[in-house]
């Protein structure tokens, strides 16, 4: 299996390249930030539990997390493997999907992160507020999301470079530059 993680701060567009990667290698896109929205939107228990977290930029509880995951992973049987996208968040959400993928006999094969400065990411931030009118695209919230990405998320950098499974790509250019260089980085893994 193929398993890869798309790393990188909010606004770094983790989103637009999983989606090709998915496409090009067969692989189930697993986007907790999606799956969430949706619950939202359906108004689902879980939804309405997690609305105003989302709101302001903090992070869903770690069960919470993991329990989703667990789901996510099991309706996935089809294709070659999964691409995380804003997945794991914290220490915790990557020692459980370690465990998770443990269980299946599978790990993780590679992190790709997304480089791309804070100058940069909150630009595209701010006007993706203006396109889609994503509640937690204010400038406010936005700040808090970094805030919380550097505190919590950044930390998993050493954890995936202990074991070498983790790799930069420049982030900034256009979407098919970037997805190259991913799409390089990835054949040469199979
Ligand atoms: P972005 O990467 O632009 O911040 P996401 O769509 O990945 O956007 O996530 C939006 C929000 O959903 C996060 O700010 C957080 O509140 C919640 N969320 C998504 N994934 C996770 C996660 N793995 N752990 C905790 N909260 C999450």
């Amino acid at each position: 299996m193929l398993n890869l993680i798309l790393f990188g701060p909010p606004g770094s567009g983790k989103g637009t390249q999983s989606i090709k990667i998915a496409e090009c290698f067969n692989l189930a896109h697993i986007s907790t930030g999606d799956i969430l929205r949706s619950e939202i939107k359906n108004q689902t228990p879980l939804g309405l539990k997690v609305k105003a977290v989302i709101e302001k930029g903090e992070l869903v509880s770690d069960n919470l997390l993991m329990e989703l995951l667990e789901n996510a992973i099991e309706k996935e049987k089809s294709k070659n493997g999964f691409i995380f996208d804003g997945f794991p968040r914290t220490n915790f959400q990557a020692m459980g999907l370690d465990t998770m993928l443990e269980k299946r006999n599978t790990s993780i094969s590679l992190v790709i992160s997304l480089e791309v400065d804070r100058d940069e990411v909150v630009k595209r931030l701010l006007s993706r507020a203006k396109l889609e009118g994503r509640v937690d695209d204010t400038e406010e919230v936005i700040s808090n999301r970094l805030q919380v990405y550097h505190n919590q998320t950044a930390p998993l950098i050493d954890f995936y470079k202990k074991q070498k499974k983790f790799v930069e790509v420049k982030g900034i250019g256009s979407t098919e530059v970037i997805f190259d260089s991913i799409k390089e980085i990835v054949s040469a893994l199979i």
